[in-house]
């Protein structure tokens, strides 16, 4: 099995309130991306790295990989207008060699080996792909203009993060004619794939403001001591 992953690492990052792109905030005295990258280079399980960079950051990645000593990074591409839009440009670029694809976002940095684990096993077991999901805490309803249409059964729901592993021909295919998607497992459900829900971890809590960023940095501060 070849594994490639894809980093989603593109986004502006806006609400955060930082002076360059979220992939580049602080987190622990380095760039985001850097906890992320690490960990992918870590891995047992993943082969080669595809960065998929914020515009004109192609460069500063490949130079903070290779600070990393990061040798599975294979290429630092420029990312597009939505996430679906990086994916899909990550995808393209992604060796033939490929049996499977794993897509993670930069902006989720505290990747485990056993979550990586965890999402590329089902593909073995006949599953196109796997996703980590959450349960919901809070009960879900569907609003239109202010008014509850409807109460959603809860147990039936998760909250899904990444990483997200696919085969690489069912993902190749399913991002073809991207429509503008919040993850890659919708894509490949709308052609029929068949995705694994598998639990997922809280401390993999996407960085969108401040205060989550400082919260991620305390659990990695709290695991560095422990660790
Ligand atoms: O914007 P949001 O935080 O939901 O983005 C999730 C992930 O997708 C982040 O890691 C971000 O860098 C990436 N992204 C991207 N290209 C975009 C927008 C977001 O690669 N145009």
């Amino acid at each position: 099995m070849s594994v490639w992953a894809v980093l989603a690492a593109a986004g502006r990052g806006e609400r955060l309130g930082v002076d360059r792109p979220k992939a580049f905030a602080p987190l622990a005295g380095r760039p985001m991306l850097a906890e992320s990258l690490e960990r992918l280079e870590s891995s047992a399980w993943i082969e080669s790295i595809l960065v998929v960079a914020p515009p004109e950051w192609e460069e500063p990645v490949i130079l903070l990989a290779e600070e990393l000593g990061c040798g599975k990074v294979a290429a630092s591409i420029a990312g597009g207008e939505t996430r679906a839009e990086s994916v899909r440009i990550g995808v393209e670029e992604v060796g033939a060699d490929a049996s499977v694809i794993l897509v993670h976002d930069a902006a989720r940095p505290l990747l485990t080996e056993e979550m990586v684990e965890r999402v590329i096993s089902p593909l073995n077991e006949g599953w196109d792909g796997a996703v980590p999901g959450l349960p919901l805490v809070d009960t879900v309803k569907r609003v239109r203009d202010g008014a509850v249409e409807e109460t959603l059964p809860r147990a039936e729901l998760v909250a899904v993060q990444t990483p997200q592993a696919f085969l690489a021909r069912v993902l190749r295919e399913a991002v073809a004619d991207s429509v503008d998607a919040t993850d890659c497992s919708s894509l490949v459900e709308a052609k029929g794939g068949r995705v694994k829900a598998v639990p997922g971890d809280p401390r993999l809590l996407k960085v969108t403001t401040r205060e989550d960023l400082a919260l991620v940095e305390s659990w990695l501060n709290r695991g560095r001591r422990n660790g």
